[in-house]
């Protein structure tokens, strides 16, 4: 007889619970999906990829019929209704939330809402209010009434993340709002200050911006985007700044008020203290893992600043329980999420044939118009590891299919070895930058070089075509420096 209640037990129904649950219940394993949300659906589904690009869409396609002018199109004043915008976006949420809802409660596992804790290394206790104090709303055949406790053989966790605190005392006084906030907005503030410069910062700046708000971007680090190469950055604040944006890096906050209806910051920016008041702050420094209220020490799971701490199997320090998703890093990207989930459920149904994470095709997109994206290496990071690399790039404002779209912001760049001319990353910053950046993706995982994609067909005239130019300068450098190099 089974010892335990359960074969697997996973914490948190989102994206990579969902795919741990989904892999565990293929795999024969008695599983239960423990979810302790207000609602069901995860991040992703309902306050981060897809509420966000759908409010991204709406702003895209209001800015161009805003500014036909160059294709000789008159539209005459062009306006909006913020509430059929957001409720655009809802309609298309619940549509996402309520299909999650059934992939959880189909039968294939149990599902169960409730918040969970560990009481040990092999028992969660399972409370029916959730985070807030109230109730879980009841799913079919999940309810559960009251405090409760499962036993399981493995664990995976994937509870998330949550919005990191505030790092000053005035600013939690003077209020502010967060992501989750800025989607579920009925009015727009008149003015906005965005408080960061990464990925969900730089998006939510231009949706406002587009959307006619005042807006006032403040980050710390010399550029936005950080992660990414300084020439990306310094493209999307050029156009941040022409579309009436005003960007301030390298700052350091000194101070936040709310006077009368407005909000304040200072801070130091080149060795001079500014003050910009609006109407609304959004704080975007980021978020942290939502791993405080687990009882991980019970567990004998380690974790470092709230992060669990995992191997490339997904293996947490209790080498029975397993974890993937924000809770863990180091990448809060839902397809990394996925991928987690779906390993760390392969490796308790297969212990003796385990998978390990591969990090070589690391895609990060930021879907700002021109999208910013890179794959694999950027210079920045194959520089600060001393990986030899040879790079070329290519202007959109030189390329036939964006200028006939008029969309001349930004460029495509490729790294490749010097030697054997594989390719080792790609940035794209331009029209549709996050599905061009697919190629690249595609080529490096069948580890091509570049002469291999500058041969490789490419259709006329698409944007697509504009891989084959930084692709033919590589081949052409690296050709040259192997065949001299050659000679004694
Ligand atoms: C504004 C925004 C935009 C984003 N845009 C993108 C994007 O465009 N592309 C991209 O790749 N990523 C994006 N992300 C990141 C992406 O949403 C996350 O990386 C991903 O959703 C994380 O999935 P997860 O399964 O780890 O966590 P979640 O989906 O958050 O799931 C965790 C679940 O665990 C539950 N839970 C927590 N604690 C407990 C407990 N004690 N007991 C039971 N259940 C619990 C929670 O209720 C939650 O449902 C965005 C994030 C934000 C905030």
């Amino acid at each position: 007889m089974n010892r335990f209640d359960y074969d697997v037990a996973i914490i948190g129904g989102g994206s990579a619970g969902y795919a741990a649950a989904r892999t565990t219940a293929g795999a024969g394993l008695k599983t239960i999906v423990v979810e302790g949300g207000e609602e069901v659906g995860g991040l992703c589904i309902l306050r981060g990829c897809m509420p966000t690009k759908a409010l991204l869409y709406a702003a895209e396609v209001l800015h161009l019929a805003g500014h036909p002018q160059p294709w000789g199109i008159r539209t005459g004043k062009v306006g909006f209704d913020f509430k059929t915008v957001m409720a655009r976006k809802n309609a298309l949420v619940k549509d996402f939330a309520d299909y999650r809802v059934q992939q959880l409660d189909a039968g294939k596992f149990r599902f169960i809402r409730a918040d969970a804790r560990f009481v040990n290394q092999h028992t969660v206790a399972l409370n029916p209010f959730c985070g807030s104090g109230r109730k879980s709303a009841p799913i079919n055949q999940s309810r559960l009434t009251s405090a409760a406790t499962i036993t399981a053989r493995n664990f995976v966790i994937a509870t998330g993340s949550v919005v990191a605190p505030s790092p000053l005392q005035q600013l939690t006084e003077a209020g502010f709002i967060t992501s989750d906030d800025a989607l579920a907005l009925k009015k727009l503030p008149k003015s906005l200050i965005v408080l960061g410069g990464g990925a969900v910062a730089c998006e939510f700046a231009q949706f406002f911006a587009r959307f006619g708000v005042k807006v006032t971007l403040i980050q710390r680090s010399p550029h936005i985007l950080k992660e990414f190469d300084t020439d990306a950055a310094v493209e999307i604040e050029k156009v941040f700044r022409r579309e009436g944006i005003r960007v301030f890096t390298g700052t350091k906050l000194v101070d936040v008020k709310r006077e009368g209806k407005l909000k304040t910051i200072s801070f130091v920016h080149d060795a001079k203290t500014i003050s910009v008041a609006a109407e609304e702050i959004l704080f975007a420094l980021g978020r942290i893992p939502n791993t405080a209220s687990l009882n991980l020490e019970k567990a004998g799971v380690k974790t470092e600043r709230g992060r669990i701490i995992a191997d490339d199997f997904m293996r947490t320090s209790a080498s029975h329980i397993y974890t993937g998703g924000d809770c863990t890093g180091p990448h809060e990207i839902v397809h990394l999420a996925v991928q987690q989930g779906e390993i760390a459920a392969h490796n308790i149904a297969n212990p003796k044939a385990p998978r390990r994470m591969d990090y070589r095709l690391l895609i990060s997109v930021v879907f700002t118009e021109p999208q910013v994206a890179f794959v694999g290496l950027t210079e920045k990071e194959a520089t600060a590891r001393g990986i030899p690399h040879q790079t070329a790039s290519y202007p959109f404002n030189d390329h036939g299919k964006s200028l006939i779209m008029e969309a001349k912001d930004g460029f495509v760049k490729l790294l490749a070895d010097p030697k054997s001319g594989e390719i080792l990353g790609g940035s794209c910053v331009g029209p549709v930058g996050g599905e061009l950046l697919h190629e690249i993706v595609a080529a490096m995982a069948k580890r091509m070089a570049v002469h291999e994609l500058a041969t490789m067909p490419h259709y006329h005239p698409t944007l697509a075509e504009i891989w084959t130019y930084p692709a033919e300068e590589l081949a052409e450098k690296i050709l040259s420096s192997t065949s001299s190099g050659a000679k004694p």
